[in-house]
């Protein structure tokens, strides 16, 4: 497979919270891949900037020690890494003062495409918008780039969104949901759109039922302060959950543009009918072999928060009136494997009688792990016998269809970032769409609040709660295995 490298302009790129976790497990190691592949030039600046004094040096040592440590790309060789951290400075700043502004605006320079990410905690946004402001370091081609939580509910992602909008235009905000960077995700638009074989049958006549599962076999580990405050509802199923339902709902864009992808996104959020008590399930792991129960892990020990969701969700519109959309996500579960599942609906007549058993297509696009796109139709059974059924696979999964270098895809970070330099917003999550999300998830977290009952609870290892199991059965329908 031959990658086609466009090196992008040239750019000043300022993390904010460079010495961070994030900084230091996704965004430093996607800027040196992206570096290597040869998608810069060469004479970028990346500053990271934290309130900690730090030297330049000190910061470049930071820097290496987290890409040898979290970059597992064998073809990025060791021998870019200098050349690579040659482009990396600090700055020593805080969000909350005048410390540092001046320096930052020193270390930037005129004429090139700014970026600024906000890799700090969401109280911060306010701050650093405002100084960036009064520091008049961003001009109207700046960007900035925000990290979720986008608020924790309607209000505050509200007030978020207008503090940005004090200083910066819509088309200069990155939210990012690093989903939708995932090469499987923009794959189900291509998916979609690219064929004329699917589109024709997206729909509730063919369409039996989707599952959107995104699961997880780890718990809250380390950061169980902050999940708590959260919980799966807050943490995935608003963001993440939502962006998968809606390009796998969406209407056709009239074009790849982030206007046109986006507005249809955000009318698949609006076409959500209300969820009701009965079509949702909420629980909370267990512990098992030594593995900790999440209410061990947190400081309330008596804590209602959810690890698991589990829901039906109708998109009320015409294309799916009658298809229900099955989403779960949850920790401490079987396997970490996430996938979309189109589940299409029966041949409307068996010329095979009923010895042929029961065959229905479904098209699975995995997320995680082995990203690929699986189409389960139905043959006869090799051999004599008569007419017996069987569904097999016709599997396209990435890494062998498409060679040796397939496996080696950009981390969704990799393309988001570059996409901030490109000024291509496709791929983020726009205001509205974030409050609508917002508009829907509230009332259910308010009425789990109202009857202040606790989360089911379940097994280490299993599959969630047996209610979760009971939501689809009582349709005649069942999950999908959560399978590695
Ligand atoms: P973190 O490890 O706590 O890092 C926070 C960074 O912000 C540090 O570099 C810190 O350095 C800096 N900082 C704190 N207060 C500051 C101030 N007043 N002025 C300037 N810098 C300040 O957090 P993180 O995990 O990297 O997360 C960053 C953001 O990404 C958060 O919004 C988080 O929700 C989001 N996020 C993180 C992950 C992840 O995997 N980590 C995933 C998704 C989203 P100093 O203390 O030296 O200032």
């Amino acid at each position: 497979m031959v990658s086609r490298v466009i090196p992008v302009e040239p750019f000043d790129l300022v993390i904010f919270g460079g010495t961070g976790d994030l900084a230091r497990r996704k965004i430093l190691p996607a800027l040196f891949r992206r570096f290597c592949a040869g998608q810069m030039r060469g004479d970028e600046r990346v500053i990271g900037a934290a309130r900690a004094e730090m030297s330049t040096k000190d910061y470049r040592a930071f820097a290496r020690a987290a890409i040898t440590e979290f970059d597992d790309n064998d073809a990025c060789a060791a021998e870019h890494l200098d050349g690579f951290l040659r482009q990396l400075s600090y700055v020593a700043l805080d969000a909350r003062s005048d410390a540092g502004w001046a320096e930052l605006g020193a270390a930037l320079r005129k004429g090139r495409i700014r970026a600024f990410y906000f890799s700090v905690g969401p109280g911060l946004f306010g701050d650093l918008a405002e100084r960036l402001y009064q520091w008049k370091l961003a001009d109207a081609q700046s960007r900035i780039v925000v990290e979720k939580p986008f608020g924790r509910d309607l209000d505050s992602a509200r007030a978020l969104n207008a503090t940005l909008a004090q200083h910066f235009d819509e088309a200069q905000i990155y939210r990012i949901d690093h989903y939708l960077g995932k090469e499987t995700v923009q794959n189900l638009m291509a998916i979609r759109f690219g064929n004329t074989l699917f589109e024709p049958l997206w729909n509730s006549q063919y369409v039996d039922h989707i599952q959107i599962t995104v699961a997880e076999s780890v718990g809250v580990g380390t950061r169980g302060e902050y999940y708590d405050r959260s919980g799966a509802m807050r943490d995935m199923m608003q963001n993440h959950m939502m962006q998968l339902l809606c390009l796998t709902a969406m209407e056709p864009p009239a074009k790849f543009d982030p206007a046109a992808v986006r507005d249809e996104k955000l009318k698949v959020i609006r076409a959500l009918d209300p969820m009701t008590p009965e079509n949702i399930v909420r629980g909370q792991y267990e512990g098992a072999d030594g593995r900790p129960a999440y209410r061990d892990q947190v400081e309330a020990p008596d804590s209602r928060t959810e690890t698991f969701v589990a829901l039906k969700a109708r998109v009320g519109n015409w294309r799916w009136a009658g298809t229900p959309f099955y989403m779960r996500t949850g920790k401490r579960l079987k396997a970490r494997a996430s996938e979309i599942a189109v589940v299409f609906k029966d041949a409307p007549h068996s010329i095979f009688g009923a010895d042929a058993g029961h065959h229905r297509n479904i098209l699975t696009i995995r997320l995680q792990p082995n990203e690929g796109i699986e189409l389960g139709v139905t043959i006869k059974e090799p051999g004599p016998g008569g007419m017996r059924l069987i569904d097999v696979p016709l599997d396209m999964s990435f890494a062998e269809a498409l060679g040796p270098d397939s496996d080696d895809f950009p981390d969704a970070y990799e393309r988001l970032i570059m996409d901030v330099i490109r000024g291509d917003q496709t791929l983020f999550m726009r205001g509205d769409e974030v409050e609508a999300a917002w508009e829907w998830t509230d009332p259910i977290i308010e009425s789990w609040q109202e009857a202040g009952d606790d989360p089911l609870l379940y097994a280490t290892g299993s599959s969630g709660p047996d209610d979760a199991l009971a939501l689809i059965h009582r349709d005649g329908r069942r999950w999908r295995e959560i399978r590695p």
